[in-house]
């Protein structure tokens, strides 16, 4: 009794402090799009039908990638968006080795990427083809198929593993473009009878939202076939896109076309930076604002936000992927991807992730917002594979490189990443990861369950 009491006492504390913090935390980082998400009111009960479903995908955000962020922008008493989905379960990863049934306990984002794609396991490097190269159909096919809206959001460039397995086959990852493709996916290029590479098969499938950066793979020339000669981006034109290069165009978009935004040559750029660890550590600090980042960019919660309203507004007024005639009144499914938590990760970079994956929790937060207006939305948030960093006690000298930054609770932590002995090239690590929803049939991610399971919860969500 009196030992809960005094922990109570002290977590009471510890918040009213971090409140203080986190308002000015949130204050330098933009305005909160939405802190008033909070005990799962506003969702739709468990058995109804969903008529959307949103996807919000961390790449490379596992427990340790939350609770350093919530440390640091919150405080270890702080609650961020993403804690605040009802439902929570845990699923595992891994991948398989390639031709076979046998797995390959680390895996990378292709092979996780397709597994709640397509609902089958794959190797690393596949993106939603099988362990021997044979195309499946991806949930964004199937739902655009069934009449749903579809969307498909990235800070990395749409070509990137996590957002390609949606909308592309191919038999590795590397084959973004068509002279890569032609090197190293013969199997898939348009010259020998294949559906060519990752950009020119997602203009094929065209999503009503495609938003990322990669132009420079949109640049490059189709080689055979009916587009042969035009860039990829001419191609993407004449299967009805309207292209926006720049944050205020993207929002300038008008609703008659589907939208594909590249907003950079390649990944977008970061949102913060910070200290490079080193064998010995650094100083306590806190994180800056990137200076360098090209404000021509959007943001990934700019990026959802204009997501949402497309699909919201083609969903409702029937002029939706194939309701022209004001028939279609299905709802939508959309992926959000924060890559570059995986990407600064590998980099050991602690701002740059942390960074990346407060601007994450910003879009899941626009997620919440939207599912309390529109309670027939399932909200899925998860992570795509574990990675290197670690919480480690501060002073502490590791196998690897340390930084230790300050907290919202004012307070110092130390961040490792110890699963390369090269500073910038860390690896994935193969622990189980947390999947958390909110919204109607939440609960089927409750438990332990596979990656694979994710493409059955959300099939049945979409009654595909
Ligand atoms: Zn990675």
């Amino acid at each position: 009794m009196t030992a809960n009491k005094r922990v109570s006492t002290r977590a009471k504390a510890v918040g009213a402090g971090v409140a203080a913090l986190a308002l000015i935390g949130t204050a330098a980082a933009g305005a909160s799009p939405l802190a008033s998400n909070g005990n799962g009111k506003g969702y739709g009960k468990g058995g109804q039908q969903p008529r959307n479903v949103i996807l919000l995908i961390g790449d490379g955000m596992g427990d340790s990638e939350i609770t350093s962020t919530r440390n640091y922008q919150v405080g270890a008493n702080g609650r961020l968006n993403l804690d605040t989905l009802p439902s929570t379960g845990a699923y595992t990863t891994y991948a398989l080795q390639k031709g076979t049934n046998v797995p390959d306990y680390v895996t990378d984002s292709a092979a996780s990427g397709t597994g709640w794609a397509t609902g089958t396991k794959t190797y690393n490097g596949a993106i939603s083809v099988d362990t021997n190269g044979k195309p499946l159909p991806t949930i964004l096919e199937r739902a655009k198929a069934a009449g749903y809206n579809t969307g498909d959001v990235s800070t990395a460039e749409i070509q990137d593993a996590t957002p390609a397995v949606l909308g592309s086959h191919v038999t590795s990852r590397d084959c973004k473009g068509p002279s890569a493709t032609t090197a190293k996916c013969p199997s898939n290029a348009i010259e020998n009878g294949g559906a060519g590479s990752i950009s020119e098969q997602l203009m094929m499938t065209r999503p009503d939202v495609l938003l990322g950066g990669g132009k420079k793979y949109l640049d490059e020339r189709v080689v055979a076939g009916k587009y042969a000669g035009q860039t990829v981006l001419d191609q993407g034109r004449a299967q009805g896109y309207q292209v926006a290069t720049t944050a205020a165009e993207m929002q300038a978009a008008p609703l008659g076309k589907p939208l594909l935004g590249a907003f950079a040559p390649g990944n977008l750029d970061l949102e913060w930076t910070g200290p490079t660890p080193t064998r010995t550590g650094t100083p306590a600090q806190r994180c800056a604002v990137n200076a360098k980042r090209n404000p021509a960019q959007p943001h990934l919660s700019q990026m959802t936000r204009v997501a949402l309203d497309r699909l919201n507004s083609l969903s409702r007024d029937g002029k939706g992927a194939k309701g022209r005639g004001g028939a279609d009144k299905k709802g939508f499914f959309l992926q959000v991807e924060g890559a570059s938590i995986d990407k600064q990760n590998h980099a050991a970079n602690p701002c740059g992730q942390i960074g990346e994956n407060v601007e994450f929790d910003k879009a899941v937060g626009l997620a919440l917002n939207y599912q309390k207006q529109n309670p027939n939305t399932l909200v899925i948030v998860t992570g795509d594979h574990g990675h290197t960093s670690q919480i480690v006690p501060t002073g502490s000298t590791t196998a690897g490189y340390t930084a230790t930054l300050t907290t919202a609770d004012n307070a110092p932590m130390t961040i490792s990443y110890a699963t390369s002995d090269v500073l910038t090239g860390q690896e994935h690590t193969g622990t189980q990861i947390r999947v958390a929803a909110g919204g109607p049939q939440a609960g089927r991610v409750s438990g332990v369950t596979n990656q694979t399971d994710l493409f059955t919860t959300m099939s049945l969500a979409l009654g595909l």
